[in-house]
């Protein structure tokens, strides 16, 4: 496990820049929220839309005698609800302004105002991915429990990659969620990561429903792109959505595509035992996940198949609607 080196917690406070930790009750565990206290200060991410979360937040705000009202500026690394769920709320109770990649105000919409369209998207994969009928429904429950955990918002300023705010460059690394982004400030050798590298914990292509009109992402082939760009970015200190910040970015690239090397071994070998649906390959990766987080096991499975069908390794086709994958 990574510590925080003495030389980044004076860096962070050189910055000014205050690590509040909030709850998300997800196996991830607790989610970072940095305050920047300048004046005015900025906020990057805000944490689930929970009471539990806004009272710690305020809490840490007023240690630092700032209140929500005296924020300027919200940033949100990515659209995922442990990122962005409070946004909504924050920008009500301020005038702060909010950034973010464009996705992420899509995101902002859809997230209560298409439940419909939502749940019959991933249904529908599912369905595709060889997920029994009867488990189906179940497999999709904690959508509806975390439908809560955020509410619509709108962005002021969109970030695209290359684009300057309040003293940072924004990276467009897209894998994670499609709207991952890295907010760099080269001068002061600082970097705030979100859940593109995260040296504690593996972040996981999640499956997205896509924008309206396009292709549903390669999540994997993406992440492993993005990983091969920042590892050549001057990140310097990085600090992370989850977990503690550390300083050697490219070592910690390194062990999550070697670990995505050996994940991608083992499917290999499970396919050359029989052609498979990616709900098979799930189960055999992770026979324990419970079935409401089969989303999870999913997301992995496809991302791998993904990859090495780009590599031209497997192929896959259909029976009776539902994908298969088998060696080339
Ligand atoms: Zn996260």
């Amino acid at each position: 496990m990574p510590k925080t080196s003495p030389a980044s917690v004076d860096l962070l406070k050189d910055h000014g820049i205050v690590q509040i930790s909030l709850p998300t009750h997800w196996p991830v565990g607790p989610v970072n929220v940095f305050l920047v206290k300048r004046d005015p200060p900025i906020l990057i991410d805000t944490g689930l839309h929970t009471d539990e979360s806004y009272e710690i937040l305020t809490e840490g705000f007023a240690e630092h005698g700032i209140t929500i009202n005296d924020l300027g500026a919200i940033i949100v690394t990515h659209g995922h609800r442990d990122h962005m769920g409070l946004l909504g709320q924050l920008l009500r109770e301020s005038n702060a302004d909010s950034y973010g990649h464009p996705q992420v105000r899509t995101l902002g919409h859809d997230t209560d105002k298409h439940p419909k369209e939502r749940k019959e998207f991933f249904l529908g994969i599912f369905g595709e991915f060889g997920v029994p009928a009867e488990t189906k429904e179940e497999a999709n429950s904690l959508y509806e429990r975390f439908r809560t955990f955020s509410e619509p918002f709108e962005l002021s300023h969109v970030l695209e990659d290359g684009d300057q705010a309040l003293g940072y460059t924004a990276y467009h690394v897209p894998g994670h969620s499609p709207s991952d982004t890295l907010l760099v400030d080269h001068e002061a050798g600082l970097s705030f990561v979100g859940d593109h590298i995260l040296a504690s914990t593996n972040p996981n292509p999640l499956l997205q429903r896509p924008e309206s009109g396009q292709q549903r992402p390669k999540a994997l082939v993406q992440y492993q792109a993005s990983l091969a760009r920042s590892r050549e970015l001057d990140l310097g200190i990085c600090l992370p959505g989850h977990g503690t910040p550390f300083d050697d970015h490219v070592a910690v690239i390194d062990r999550i595509l070697s670990r995505q090397g050996r994940r991608e071994m083992l499917v290999k070998k499970l396919l050359k035992e029989g052609r498979r649906t990616p709900y098979e390959i799930s189960r055999k990766l992770f026979p324990d996940l419970p079935i409401q987080n089969i989303h999870l096991g999913l997301s992995i499975a496809v991302g791998h198949l993904e990859v090495m069908e780009e590599a031209g390794d497997v192929k896959r086709f259909y029976t009776e609607g539902v994908l298969h994958f088998e060696p080339r």
